[in-house]
């Protein structure tokens, strides 16, 4: 796929248009070719720690690391360090190796003059804004030289301890719905959800 179509579904993915998921996008793109490897579609490849927090701007940067690395929070091969920082750490489970790459402001002066994100700190939501401002202020990083947006750090040797995962579900003797195994409460003679059971996590 041409990386600018790739940035494309990024946006259908996360539904807006966005300089942080298009760094997201990048930086993820820029992971998987330093450590050598694909976009994953499984869970057993690579492993992504995002150093997003909560409630913070830009946290969109995660829907673009998400949809270009493929490490995404339904596998379970991604997870949050909660800092507050545009980073990642990938790690390529099987060689045991892994890469930070950071978001570098370079360009971030010009993103916040640009007319997009002036619109946006005056209250407008994105899916307000005309796509072709949307798109003037993404191309500002997406065609910058990689050294003015981006800090690639070296792949350095990462040991990784896999917990695999639980397979199968079985039906909640209360509310009948499914649950996985791993999370069924013995309640009596039965098995139940975690809300069914009462019972705390
Ligand atoms: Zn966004
Ligand atoms: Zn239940």
């Amino acid at each position: 796929m041409e990386t600018k179509d790739l940035l494309a579904e990024t946006f259908k993915f996360q539904g807006h248009i966005c300089w942080a998921s298009a760094m997201g996008t990048r930086v993820g793109l820029v992971a998987l070719r330093e450590l050598g490897v694909q976009r994953t579609g499984t869970s057993d490849e690579l492993h992504c720690i995002v150093e997003i927090g909560d409630n913070h701007g830009a946290q969109c940067f995660v829907d673009g690391v998400q949809y270009s690395t493929g490490c995404t929070f339904g596998k379970g091969d991604i997870e949050k360090a909660g800092w507050g920082k545009l980073a990642i750490m990938l790690i390529n489970k099987n060689k045991e190796q892994a890469i930070r790459v950071s978001y570098k402001p370079g360009r971030h002066k010009m993103i916040a003059e640009s007319s997009f994100m002036s619109k946006r700190t005056q209250g407008v939501p994105p899916t307000q804004i005309p796509q072709e401002e949307a798109w003037e202020m993404v191309n500002m990083l997406w065609e910058a030289p990689e050294s003015e947006v981006m800090k690639v750090g070296t792949v350095e040797p990462y040991p990784y301890e896999d917990f695999g995962e639980v397979m199968g579900l079985l039906p909640c003797a209360n509310c009948g719905e499914m649950v996985s195994k791993m999370y069924l409460r013995v309640v009596g003679d039965n098995h139940m959800c975690i809300p069914c059971s009462g019972y705390g996590l």
